[in-house]
């Protein structure tokens, strides 16, 4: 265990993120987001408009469905909206995983995949779900990874991330390719809202509280998105918009401007499907972080008889260990860190580990978690801050929510604790106290199926009726 010390030491110095380094991430995101504002690719942050110019209002009426495409699994949701009083009559919804062949597999046989289950779903409909009579059914479809969007309903794929490899997607409308699967299952449906998730988790917590002006998403993956007033978005004033509000999906994945990152960052970005992009989300999501850890422990093990002489193989083996391990051994609060040691002997084939040596793991998961955390924060205070700068007054001088969702933001309580110092340590006790960041369960799923309603093709017989 002795010999482990000075690569854990190590670690934790290039970790490190002391205020100065926050405040550099903070001011260079601040900055990356305005340099995406004034014309497409100029700089790290594409800030992708969503052409999103109504937000839903609450009168929206009628059945919508939603498919949330993003990770792993997708999900598909139905809402009835009752309008302004009865609000979400009822919601439905249905996850399912996404095999791994699928993931490495042609567009077609994704999207026939995604519309073949989105069907049998579809002929589940009844009780307090039914479609005006006349009408066709519409769905909001967030779809999690870089689209170039050209209106509400259409967006090009620029390229897949978070482990997906589906050949030829980019390049293509992904509206159009799920249109045409839904159309060859014979599913009478289609889609009237191209919507990414974090702009679905977005319209989903400003619906029931109009001071959310952001929403961060933690998941596999990491993304940012939040309210911008047109006048300040100089690559669309050719739009002639006038005044106004519109959502921005900034895409901070692939912010990389002044992180701390060690060698096991840069072995497992080089290894990674995508070298030398998405830096932020690879230092900061949940796809990762265990990664990132097993890569430390492996050098570990080779440098030190931490895990005694025998060499476990599966500790070779990338991504066997995964964030939810991580969570749970620092969950662990035990004498004997009894949890640390079956999730070594379960996950990584240690067959005996020492008191001393497990509490080391757990020191290096909370090197790796607080430094992620810590520049989540960093990236939510620049944020902030940019809106501020704009405003005045409107952000830090009055209540305004950043609205959280994604599982490692639910079910790491470290990360969130981290997370939020790092913004307090940024803001300052006084701003901060307007400050609500706040948990929005299911924003994303319900958000989507809002945008659906608020750009119905039947939204102008709406406002008549
Ligand atoms: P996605 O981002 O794929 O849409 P989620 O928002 O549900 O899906 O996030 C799933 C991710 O959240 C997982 O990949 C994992 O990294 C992280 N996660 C899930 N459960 C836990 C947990 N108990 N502790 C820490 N992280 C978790
Ligand atoms: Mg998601």
């Amino acid at each position: 265990v002795a010999a482990a010390a000075p690569i854990l030491d190590d670690l934790r110095l290039q970790c490190a993120t002391p205020l100065p380094l926050l405040r550099h991430v903070a001011g260079a995101m601040a900055a990356g987001m305005r340099t995406g504002l004034a014309a497409d690719g100029a700089g790290e942050l594409k800030m992708i408009p969503s052409y999103v110019y109504s937000l839903p209002t609450g009168s929206e009426t009628g059945l919508f469905y939603a498919l949330d495409l993003g990770g792993t699994n997708f999900r598909v949701l139905r809402v009835q909206l009752g309008g302004k009083d009865k609000r979400v009559v009822d919601t439905e919804s249905e996850q399912v995983s996404i095999p791994k062949e699928i993931m490495h597999g042609t567009t077609e046989e994704l999207f026939d995949f995604i519309a073949s289950r989105l069907s049998k779903f579809v002929a589940m409909e009844g009780g307090n779900f039914q479609l005006q009579e006349g009408r066709k059914r519409e769905i909001g479809f967030t779809f999690s990874f870089p689209v170039k969007q050209t209106s509400i309903d259409s967006g090009i794929l620029i390229k897949w991330t978070k482990g997906f490899a589906v050949s030829g997607t980019a390049g293509k409308d992904v509206v159009a390719c799920l249109n045409a699967a839904m159309e060859r299952q014979g599913l009478d449906m289609s889609v009237s809202a191209l919507v990414n998730d974090t702009v679905g988790a977005l319209a989903g917590a400003h619906y029931w509280d109009e001071d959310v002006m952001v929403a961060v998403i933690l998941g596999t993956g990491t993304n940012a998105c939040y309210i911008e007033r047109t006048e300040s978005i100089p690559k669309l004033q050719h739009l002639g918009l006038g005044t106004g509000n519109t959502i921005i999906n900034t895409e901070w994945g692939a912010f990389s401007d002044g992180l701390p990152l060690t060698e096991f960052d840069k072995d497992m970005d080089a290894e990674s499907i995508n070298p030398g992009e998405q830096i932020f989300e690879k230092t900061i999501s949940g796809m990762y972080l265990g990664e990132i850890v097993r890569r430390v422990l492996a050098r570990m093990a080779q440098e030190s008889d931490l895990f005694g002489h025998s060499f476990a193989d599966k500790l070779a083996e990338p991504f066997v260990l995964r964030t939810p391990h991580l969570c749970a051994m620092q969950q662990d609060n035990s004498e004997d860190l009894g949890e640390v040691e079956s999730i070594l002997h379960d996950i990584i084939g240690v067959n005996q580990s020492s008191v001393a040596a497990r509490r080391v793991i757990v020191e290096v998961s909370d090197c790796i978690v607080k430094r992620g955390g810590r520049l989540a924060g960093a990236g939510i205070a620049g944020i902030l801050q940019k809106m501020e700068n704009d405003s005045k007054g409107l952000i830090l001088g009055r209540r305004t929510v950043v609205a959280m969702d994604g599982g490692l933001y639910e079910n790491y309580p470290q990360y969130r604790s981290y997370m939020v110092e790092a913004m307090a340590e940024l803001l300052g006790p006084r701003d901060m106290e307007h400050i609500v960041v706040e948990h929005t369960k299911d924003g994303s799923g319900i958000g989507a199926a809002l945008l659906a309603a608020a750009n119905s093709k039947y939204a102008a017989a709406q406002l008549l009726a």
